[in-house]
């Protein structure tokens, strides 16, 4: 049928003429593209072939109010008719980029009021890496330069994003990184000790997500972050909380470092500011950061993405930020969250080889074992499989094998309904009888 030559072509094409980002290219050229999609609404994704999917991922944890709202095309047709494009360097402004910038620090904690705008996740945590050195270089302690991030830890693929990334795959890929990195498990005994080694003088600052995403949902252990925030202080060194995948309300709070108790220095964001409608993140600095650097430095801060501050892009982020406020969508992050969490111990309780279920708000995982008492894994991951059987069963899944684990990852689009859930969890129920 049509659906299915202009599959086929479209496929041709794609092998032929474009480069997947994190897709092995031989598999691809033997596989093709999954899926071709052309629509969203809702949690829903459909594709060229009419198959219409679940989006149990939020796509890449960002589409966070969901598909197809239309207004966000709207604010971004309006925006681009009136003003595409003009450069925020040198002091220039405009309108969209102001008003964002305030409503941001409307959204962080304590005295964080100061936003630098970028294109996404990447850019955000290099800008927060080159700031903290030039931080530590004004206040005359230029040796300060060395980052800490935890394992299992995603920050992204810009050249500083990859080398504080703590999954190796990422790391491996290129054969040199940026210098000065550091990475440590999830005690405090090896932080201490790490930066006892280190000495605090050279250390710059601790990057950490409040729950981890990429690496597989992890929270961290109980009272870490108040711990680390204690421990930063006392050696001064910067607390940068990457909240690119928890910001903007993914675990029922404004953002994750909220469900700790703990204001970080710098907050680095991007995906929910946006809901993956425009390709915009920023860098939060807080008072005390902005503060040294406009009085004790004259030169400029040499740092600037063309579109830094695109009017379109915040444009697209100011409504989506509206509709998140309006519809009250981080309340039902919270009454949505209980019943994934719900979901996912049914998943545990009904299948015996489930365990390691984690997860707050609609950010969930839960891992396959094939004895979970001994920790002891399947050869193969089972979590890959029951991705290609919920697939055909309408949900585009995800599953994590980093780091030897085997997980099922959730992170649906704020606007799910309980009966939204309760099909998820019973299409992976489903595909999980089927695999075994
Ligand atoms: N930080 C975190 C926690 C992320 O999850 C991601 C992307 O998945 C990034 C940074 C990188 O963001 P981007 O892909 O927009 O560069």
């Amino acid at each position: 049928n049509d659906a299915q030559v202009k599959f086929e072509e479209l496929t041709e094409l794609d092998k032929k003429h474009f480069l997947h980002p994190s897709t092995s290219i031989k598999q691809h050229m033997e596989n093709g593209p999954g899926a071709i999609f052309t629509e969203g609404e809702g949690i829903y994704l459909k594709d060229v072939r009419g198959r219409k999917l679940i989006d149990s991922l939020s796509s890449l944890w960002n589409v966070n109010i969901g598909h197809g709202r239309a207004e966000l095309g709207q604010a971004a047709a309006e925006q681009m008719a009136r003003l595409a494009f003009s450069s925020t360097f040198a002091g220039n402004s405009h309108e969209p980029v102001i008003e964002l910038a305030k409503k941001v620090s409307e959204w962080t904690p304590g005295n964080l009021n100061t936003t630098f705008f970028t294109s996404g996740g990447s850019e955000s945590n290099d800008t927060a890496f080159k700031t903290v050195r030039h931080y530590w270089k004004v206040k005359g302690q230029p040796n300060k330069t060395k980052i800490i991030s935890r394992s299992l830890s995603y920050h992204g693929v810009a050249m500083g994003a990859t080398s504080a990334t703590g999954i190796e795959p990422f790391r491996e890929f290129t054969t040199s990184l940026a210098q000065g990195f550091l990475y440590v498990d999830s005690s405090i005994e090896s932080l201490k000790d790490l930066i006892e080694k280190e000495g605090a003088e050279n250390i710059a600052a601790f990057i950490s997500e409040p729950i981890q995403g990429s690496g597989g949902v992890n929270p961290p252990p109980e009272g870490y972050f108040k711990e680390v925030r204690q421990i930063c202080d006392e050696n001064d060194i910067l607390f940068i909380a990457d909240e690119v995948i928890c910001g903007f309300g993914r675990t029922g709070e404004k953002f994750g470092m909220d469900l700790f108790g703990v204001v970080p220095d710098i907050i680095c964001m991007a995906k929910g500011i946006s809901s993956g409608y425009a390709p915009i993140g920023g860098m939060v600095i807080s008072d005390k950061i902005k503060n040294e650097l406009m009085e004790n430095y004259e030169g400029n801060f040499w740092h600037g993405y063309t579109y830094s501050g695109h009017p379109m892009c915040c444009a697209v982020a100011l409504k989506n930020l509206e509709i998140i406020e309006n519809e009250n969508m981080v309340e039902n992050v919270r009454n949505m969250g209980e019943e994934l969490q719900k979901g996912l111990k049914y998943l545990e309780e009904t299948h015996v080889i489930m365990g390691n279920r984690r997860g707050i708000g609609l950010l969930g995982a839960i891992e396959f074992f094939k004895d979970l008492e001994a920790g002891e894994r399947y050869s193969e991951p089972v979590s890959t499989k029951v991705v290609a059987k919920a697939l055909d069963r309408g949900l585009l899944g995800r599953s994590i094998v980093y780091g030897g684990q085997d997980t099922l990852a959730f992170a649906p689009p704020f606007c799910i309904t309980k009966q939204e859930v309760g099909t998820m969890i019973s299409i992976i129920d489903d595909s999980i009888v089927e695999v075994k």
